[in-house]
């Protein structure tokens, strides 16, 4: 199998440097913006979009153009790749089984980023020392960038593919992406386990024999943190120092918040992967879910309370990147990923298979109408989506 995989190191840029690296930025915004203006013309006008092909041949007039002639100082396939991306996002954006939202414009300051698809173009140079002897950084090349200072702490393995150069709070990255052609896993666990995603509990997993409640992870602190500084920003005059200040502070509660949450899916999946061959998770079209708290024809505007409140926390918890690290750890690991219909997962009994919405009495709570038997709501739906996994892997 073809292993993937990212390794991020810190960039110690020189001022020249990274003055070269924001303006890069900027370009790659701008063009994003400008290709989005264009495209949600065509989605209102009703007319098909502009192929990728055309937009990039429009990106060649503009950098020959004397308006838009600043975008020919920048690295000509970072503009090339923000348009390839915008165009993946919108199309995500417009499936309705994808959980990714419409992309929107890009702002400054906030989305800084840049990727350099041709690894061909990106060279190392790992000198420990220099002419007299001196330490030296091992330094990284970037097209019309040039040689930037990077703080190498781990070995980089496989063939290099792309880099991604980001600027996050002050300091800047940069992530290669890599590929390795290793043998097949062999998968050494033969458990599989159901594994229910909540609200109020991130994660209820059953395997057959055991049972297992993830507590919910608490980010609430930080988020109070986050609403009560924004509420600080709102008084403060736009773009003054303090404002400014005061900006950089929130964004780092989000940063701290998203790597909290980051930090807590990896321990919960690899524990998942490295114990289990077989995970079974519910196929929930989180983007139908999301969408439907104004209602639908069939229920106008029901619990719309109940389930923004719902969405927020499937926002917050991030069920979807969740997902998708049990997925391919599972694969490196030599398992497999079952999802499964979500229909009557809630309203099953485990014991004598009746199915009725009044066995779930309250969101926590599980009891029988037709055996009396009573159990935690999670765990119940945890242990159907279980079965019905295996029953599905049975048939295929
Ligand atoms: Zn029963």
């Amino acid at each position: 199998m073809i292993l993937r995989k990212a390794f991020r190191f810190r960039l110690d840029p020189t001022e020249k440097q990274q003055n070269l690296l924001t303006k890069a930025c900027g370009c790659a915004r701008f063009v994003w913006n400008k290709a989005l203006i264009l495209q949600k013309g065509r989605l209102e006008g009703k007319v098909p979009l502009i192929p990728y092909e055309d937009l990039a041949r429009f990106l060649t007039l503009w950098r020959a153009s004397d308006e838009y002639g600043f975008l020919d100082e920048s690295p000509v396939h970072t503009l090339q790749w923000s348009l390839k991306f915008l165009q993946q996002a919108i199309w995500e954006g417009l499936d309705k089984t994808n959980p990714k939202k419409f992309p929107g414009f890009r702002k400054k300051g906030i989305h800084n980023s840049l990727r350099f698809p041709d690894s061909k173009q990106i060279h190392f140079d790992f000198a420990e020392k220099d002419d007299q002897g001196r330490s030296l950084l091992p330094r990284v090349f970037l097209p019309k960038i040039g040689y930037i200072k990077m703080r190498k702490s781990r070995e980089i393995e496989g063939t290099l593919k792309n880099a991604s150069v980001t600027k996050s709070g002050k300091h800047w990255y940069v992530s290669f992406q890599t590929e390795q052609k290793i043998p097949d896993p062999v998968c050494k666990s033969k458990t599989a386990v159901g594994i229910d995603l909540g609200v109020v509990r991130f994660a209820t997993i059953s395997t057959e024999e055991t049972e297992q409640v993830i507590a919910p992870l608490d980010v609430k602190n930080l988020e109070t943190k986050i609403s009560w500084n924004q509420r600080k920003l709102s008084r403060k005059k736009k773009f003054s120092k303090k404002w400014k200040k005061q900006k950089l502070s929130i964004q780092k509660v989000y940063s701290k918040k998203a790597s909290i949450l980051k930090d807590f899916h990896h321990k919960l999946s690899s524990e998942i992967s490295k114990n289990h061959a077989i995970a079974v998770m519910e196929d929930l079209k989180i983007a139908n879910m999301t969408a439907s708290a104004k209602g639908t024809l069939e229920e106008p505007g029901s619990n719309v309370n109940a389930k923004s409140g719902l969405n927020k926390a499937i926002l917050r918890q991030g069920w979807y990147a969740f997902r998708q690290m049990v997925d391919y750890k599972l694969q490196w690991a030599g398992g497999k990923l079952i999802l499964v219909n979500p229909r009557n997962t809630s309203k099953k009994c485990p014991e004598c298979h009746t199915i009725d919405r009044d066995n779930r009495k309250t969101q926590a709570e599980f009891k029988c109408i037709s055996c009396g038997h009573q159990a935690n709501a999670d765990l119940v739906a945890s242990i159907n989506i279980l079965r019905a996994g295996l029953a599905q892997f049975a048939c295929c």
